[in-house]
């Protein structure tokens, strides 16, 4: 099969599709690899990097369009890539056809047939073409929110690990899922005192019996996040309730109960966020603030870091890219229900329940 992988074009997107370490697997596989010029460039990847894997380098998306079987990109396609689409075509990467009829009609009308990375399922009932990302994320979340805290970014001015004979930062991590259990492993890890509240009561057997050395944790009752709330430094958004919007845990009223210059990171943001005040925020210019309380909202946090998440991508898309090459989409998708449930498109219909019912689309 011809694997073709164009240069995102979406403003800030700095991730590539596939890492040279994915193209040396696709051409061993006895594939051919075609790459555009410049495609790694964001994530640290030279053209050079590429053509040592065995790939072909060509210069404009339009060629790799029109030569490639399968796409396999980050981003959904933009409506310049749409139009380079055709039937037939295999394309494979995040879409989020829901809130999206533009893109959902001209996928539809394209003829191609579009896997989408975030309906991927795995045997644990996880979405394992997401969760790199919500991994990255919320590594990143104290990162962010802790310089945030320093005074000249608008913060308290609190260290998170403290020194000695100084206490440390409180940080109240809201949701302990995939992104709240690495923000509270990393907020940890960096000194501060860190705890966790869920609604899920597995979820917080589960953290109990892995972290309870690192981090505390809670029931996430209305009560207990207010007291939470009021003694913290940083809170971290984390929740989610999933196919819906994200709930306003905090109001903009509590705020009069925190400490002024306590930073909230609303990592949910991309989900509407869980702070009644959070609106989201660009790379460029991240953070705000309201009734002095410091907000970073930004919705693609992993971009911060292209390099590490295009690999953690990477990592998690090979496998399902090898086998739509190797068996074609049609036996891989039958052979692998996982697979299957990525499929959103296909010849000019809607394959995937939820996008229909969410666009009032026949599927
Ligand atoms: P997840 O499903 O793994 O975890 C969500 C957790 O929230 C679950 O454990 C659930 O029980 C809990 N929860 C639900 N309602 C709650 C409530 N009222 N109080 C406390 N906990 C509650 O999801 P995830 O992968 O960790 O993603 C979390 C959010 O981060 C999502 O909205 C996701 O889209 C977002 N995200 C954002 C970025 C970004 O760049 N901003 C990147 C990745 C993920």
């Amino acid at each position: 099969m011809k694997i073709g992988c164009p240069t995102e074009i979406k403003p800030q997107e700095f991730r590539v599709g596939m890492t040279p370490n994915a193209a040396r697997e696709a051409v061993a596989h006895g594939h051919e690899v075609i790459i555009q010029a410049g495609a790694g460039q964001g994530a640290g990847f030279d053209d050079a990097d590429y053509v040592a894997a065995g790939a072909v380098i060509i210069d404009t998306a339009a060629e790799i369009f029109a030569a490639a079987d399968m796409i396999v990109k980050v981003k959904e396609p933009q409506a310049a890539e749409r139009k380079m689409l055709r039937e037939g075509q295999l394309l494979f990467t995040y879409l989020h056809l829901a809130p999206d009829p533009d893109q959902t009609r001209d996928l539809l009308a394209s003829g191609c047939t579009a896997i989408a990375y975030e309906t991927v399922t795995d045997d644990r009932g996880g979405l394992p073409l997401l969760a790199p990302m919500s991994e990255v994320a919320g590594r990143l979340a104290p990162q962010v929110g802790a310089w945030t805290l320093q005074k000249a970014n608008g913060g308290r001015g609190v260290l998170m690990g403290g020194v000695p004979g100084v206490g440390p930062a409180k940080v109240l991590v809201i949701g302990g899922g995939v992104v709240g259990t690495h923000a509270a492993r990393i907020a940890a890890g960096m000194g501060a005192d860190v705890t966790v509240l869920d609604r899920s009561l597995t979820r917080l057997r589960y953290l109990d019996d892995v972290f309870s050395q690192q981090f505390n944790t809670g029931y996430s009752s209305t009560g207990l996040l207010a007291e939470h709330l009021a003694d913290a430094d940083m809170v971290i958004g984390a929740v989610l309730i999933p196919g819906a919007e994200a709930p306003k845990l905090v109001k903009r009223a509590q705020f009069a109960d925190m400490k002024p210059g306590a930073v909230l990171v609303d990592v949910a943001i991309d989900q509407g966020g869980c702070f009644e005040t959070s609106k989201a925020t660009t790379h460029a210019d991240p953070i705000y603030e309201v009734d002095g309380i410091m907000h970073y909202c930004v919705a693609n946090m992993p971009g911060a870091v292209a390099r590490t998440s295009t690999i953690a991508l990477g990592n998690a898309t090979m496998p399902f890219m090898l086998a739509l090459a190797d068996k074609g989409w049609k036996r891989a998708c039958a052979e692998d229900p996982h697979l299957l449930n990525g499929l959103n498109v296909h010849a000019g219909q809607l394959t995937y329940y939820a996008v229909g019912k969410a666009l009032g689309i026949d599927v």
